[in-house]
């Protein structure tokens, strides 16, 4: 169609600025809102984008909109899912149930959230780690294989600045481990689908940490799964790990736990003290607290913090199940990390 065919010069002229204006508008429109990449589900679907957000070293004209500002017809941002975090607890410690380090259930365990981890479109390698025989809360437990599952994106590369966000897989024997630590897993599972939607302030490795429970007393008798991790990474991968958060334990109570060991500058609990406080969050601090998957990273001289450890009746035992957890408490966690992950 022609809209200018016919008319005088003057009107002609005058239609066919506006077309142009209408044409230039919409190409601006188009080029400050892109389509956010969105990962798809399946394995065979194309991975995510990295969820790293990245912010021009310019910034635009102030008459076009800025990040903040999305247009209205922009899709609504993704939030934190406490229903389906409450979904991954139920899954692990009701249809898998208990599962020790080196047990059939653990290497179920491994499967299905390397699963879900595929599907977001993560690149997902398992580190194995040989762990020792001993008794695990009373019962005997022999030596064997457990694994750590780490999640990167495709184009991850760790010679650039990143973030650690883990969470042990593993159980004592006797419990089902809906609190200790199906919660933990929950939320890393719940932020890395955020994190493919809606990206983060840096690329972040999501890690599900094997062996995390005693297998005997003392310093070296746990942690085996981020003691392995920690020894096997490379001085390049080691020196561009920003800061690494363990969530153990963090679906009880109604202030959320930010501990260290005391090795660690308090950077990072200072950082999700602020993310909490402004999602409107109670947080407590300690830094007496080595008793998970920090602690391993704490000794190597990264930043580190960890979330949870509201103490419980059900700790360790057979009524860990998912009445423990608290929906409410997730979301706090929940909103809290996503916050500290994109602030
Ligand atoms: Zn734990």
């Amino acid at each position: 169609m022609t809209p200018h065919a016919g008319m005088p010069p003057v009107a002609a002229m005058v239609a066919l600025a506006a077309t142009l204006l209408i044409v230039a508008l919409g190409a601006c429109t188009a080029y400050q809102a892109p389509e956010p990449d969105r990962a798809t589900s399946g394995r065979s679907a194309a991975p995510p984008a990295s969820p790293t957000v990245s912010r021009s070293p310019t910034p635009p004209p102030s008459t076009t909109p800025t990040p903040e500002e999305p247009p209205a017809d922009s899709p609504r941002p993704e939030r934190f899912r406490e229903d389906l975090a409450l979904r991954t607890v139920r899954h692990l410690a009701l249809r898998i149930g208990p599962r020790h380090a080196t047990s059939p259930a653990f290497a179920e365990a491994v499967r299905w959230t390397s699963s879900r981890l595929r599907d977001l479109g993560y690149d997902v390698r398992r580190q194995p780690v040989q762990v020792p025989g001993g008794v695990s809360w009373g019962v005997p437990v022999s030596r064997g294989v457990s694994h750590n599952v780490v999640a990167t994106t495709p184009r991850f590369d760790p010679t650039a600045p990143y973030l650690l966000v883990g969470a042990h897989l593993d159980t004592v024997p006797p419990a089902p481990g809906a609190e200790d630590n199906a919660s933990g897993v929950s939320v890393v599972l719940e932020l890395a689908r955020l994190a493919t939607s809606e990206g983060t302030r840096l690329p972040v490795v999501f890690v599900l940490f094997g062996a995390e429970e005693p297998r005997g007393s003392g310093d070296d008798l746990h942690h085996f799964g981020s003691t392995a991790y920690v020894e096997r990474l490379s001085p390049v991968e080691r020196s561009n790990l920003v800061a690494m958060v363990s969530l153990d334990r963090v679906g009880v109570g109604q202030a959320v736990p930010v501990c260290t060991g005391g090795l660690s500058p308090l950077v990072v609990q200072q950082q999700l003290v602020g993310a909490a406080a402004a999602v409107d969050v109670a947080t407590t601090r300690c830094t007496d607290n080595q008793s998970s998957d920090h602690w391993s990273f704490e000794k190597a001289g990264v930043a580190v913090a960890r979330i949870g450890s509201t103490p419980y009746a059900a700790y360790h035992g057979a009524a860990d199940l998912p009445g423990v957890v608290s929906e409410s408490q997730l979301r706090r966690v929940g909103t809290t990390m996503w916050r500290w992950l994109t602030g």
